[in-house]
């Protein structure tokens, strides 16, 4: 790191409690020359509320690259910048990557003030396995899209972790249920750390079924957690052993269900990789 430099900082600021922004954050956000944020108005408010009077720049996704050369400029000539987003870290389905890649490049110091990150919080409460998680982000906004992206995660054993906007929250739920059958048991998180937090936690259909009913629930911001698929008994280089020999004597149907007698896996884990399995031939 050349001393010279300045330094970036990686800002966490608060998902909906204002009591959430750490004083150390506080302290960076006063301290520094200037502070790059996502749309001025919203962090102004932020600011404000705190007296923070540094003046900010704006860097979202559309000018990320461009304004990432300006911001190095800055930092090579020894000043000190913090990157905020509208809500949470900075980075997690927000801007900063471009930005971040450019100084470390650079060589010059990035360094975080963490806090508030809705995916961890959500995770957090949820009663999910968290030893081992995946970061989805938001699924895509095109239908066809958004369902083969959750087909492919539908053996994935791991919690997994997606954020969702409130007008499509329910065409998700929806087509998980298509991906994941009705009974895979996940977690929606609303508006955490706000007047209206609400957790539901139950089998997919059913957690459908409630925020069909209750349009009003529909509203604010989610995070949807979804219970990892089951653990098959056997480990994969057998059940592919066993799927094998099967595939050479029956369908592809039959072989799924006897090897789920035989394994005690799920059979339509097992139908996908036969078919996988008879697809490289
Ligand atoms: N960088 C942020 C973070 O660290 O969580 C996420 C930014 S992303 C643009 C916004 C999404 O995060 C929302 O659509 C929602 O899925 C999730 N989110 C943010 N705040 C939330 C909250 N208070 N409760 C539930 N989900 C929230």
């Amino acid at each position: 790191m050349t001393p010279n430099f300045g330094t970036l900082y990686i800002v966490a600021t608060p998902i909906g409690n204002l009591g959430d922004l750490s004083q150390r954050a506080i302290k960076t956000l006063q301290q520094v020359d200037l502070i790059a944020v996502e749309d001025t108005r919203h962090s102004g408010k932020l600011l404000h509320h705190f007296n923070i009077q540094t003046p900010m720049i704006p860097l979202h996704e559309y000018n990320e690259r461009e304004r990432s050369d300006k911001l190095l400029e800055q930092l090579k000539q020894g000043k000190n910048i913090a990157l905020i987003s509208d809500a949470g870290t900075p980075l997690i389905s927000d801007p900063g990557f471009h930005l971040v890649c450019a100084v470390r490049k650079n060589d010059i110091k990035v360094t975080p003030i963490p806090g508030a990150c809705a995916a961890i919080a959500a995770l957090s409460v949820s009663g999910l396995p968290s030893d081992q998680f995946v970061f989805e982000g938001f699924l895509s906004s095109k239908r066809i899209t958004r369902l083969k992206c959750l087909e492919a995660l539908k053996n994935e054993m791991r919690t997994m972790i997606f954020y969702e906007a409130p007008h499509r929250i329910v065409n998700m739920l929806e087509d998980m249920v298509s991906a994941f059958g009705e009974d895979r048991q996940i977690v929606v998180v609303r508006e955490l750390t706000k007047l209206y937090e609400t957790v539901y936690d139950d089998k997919l259909s059913a957690v459908l079924a409630c925020l069909k009913a209750h349009p009003k629930q529909q509203a604010g911001e989610f995070v949807v957690l979804v219970s990892g698929a089951e653990k098959m008994s056997m480990d994969d280089a057998e059940v592919e052993r066993i799927l094998k020999i099967l595939l050479e004597e029956c369908s592809t149907n039959q072989a799924a269900k006897l090897s789920a007698k035989i394994t005690g896996g799920k059979k339509n884990v097992l139908y996908d990789i036969a078919l996988r399995l008879k697809n490289i031939g």
